[in-house]
């Protein structure tokens, strides 16, 4: 979020003249709304159809890599992956003025709670400098930043990534994923990382090889507990 959506967030008045002259974007689809909405409502009929059954987790030793090992301790994510979801992700990333962070943060932030889960500081999956810059905003460090004024948590920027890589959608499969993102991904302080229970967030799940290579940097860095924290996850 920049200082001018942050700014907007808090001043209705001001939020009401800015949207005469901008106007109000759904969160997923990014067609323009009402202002007293959030969500368009086509997208607001599906969202039911999209979302996860909190009690079915995922498995992760047997649903995606039988070979890998895991450092998640457990999964949470409010929808099924979807092209509303994929829309959504793309809103996120491209379109400023909107406050789909903290809409999509919100089903996010239902689902932890749900889950009744603890956490003691929230980190996202890092994209590097170049990408970000080509690429438009890191959807995960968003997420995360709005998550952190839902759950009052603090963030912490403790993983980088330290070279470029292909894109994950590029590969073509689990093994291949894994081996993309190896090595790529370092913690930036230590100390802040020893014992602590992580809150690992990212936009969408598939194979989970980038949310397990930052689990695995963030494990050898000494800490507790790791959940990660998704908009979506794949398969039923
Ligand atoms: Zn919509």
């Amino acid at each position: 979020m920049n200082s001018f959506t942050k700014f907007l967030s808090k001043n209705s008045l001001i939020k009401f003249i800015y949207h005469l002259f901008i106007p109000k974007l759904c969160a997923f689809c990014a067609k323009t709304v009402n202002l007293d909405e959030d969500v368009c409502s086509a997208c607001q009929k599906e969202i039911p159809n999209l979302r996860v059954d909190l009690a079915t987790p995922i498995l992760l030793s047997n649903r995606y890599n039988i070979h890998q090992k895991w450092y998640i301790d457990q999964v949470i994510a409010p929808f099924y992956f979807s092209d509303t979801v994929r829309q959504a992700v793309h809103t996120l990333k491209f379109r400023t003025g909107t406050d789909s962070a903290k809409v999509l943060a919100s089903y996010m932030a239902d689902a932890y709670r749900e889950a009744g889960c603890e956490s003691d500081v929230i980190c996202y999956a890092p994209q590097s400098k170049g990408r970000s810059r080509e690429r438009g905003y890191n959807q995960a460090e968003l997420l995360a930043r709005a998550l952190s004024i839902l759950l009052e948590l603090p963030c912490e920027e403790l993983l980088i990534k330290t070279r470029e890589t292909q894109a994950q959608s590029s590969t073509e499969n689990a093994t291949q994923r894994a081996e993309n993102v190896k090595n790529v991904y370092e913690v930036t302080d230590t100390a802040k990382c020893e014992e602590k229970r992580i809150l690992l967030v990212d936009d969408v799940f598939t194979t989970g090889s980038t949310a397990n290579e930052c689990a695995r940097m963030l494990h050898e860095a000494g800490t507790g507990e790791i959940i990660c924290l998704i908009l979506a996850r794949s398969a039923r």
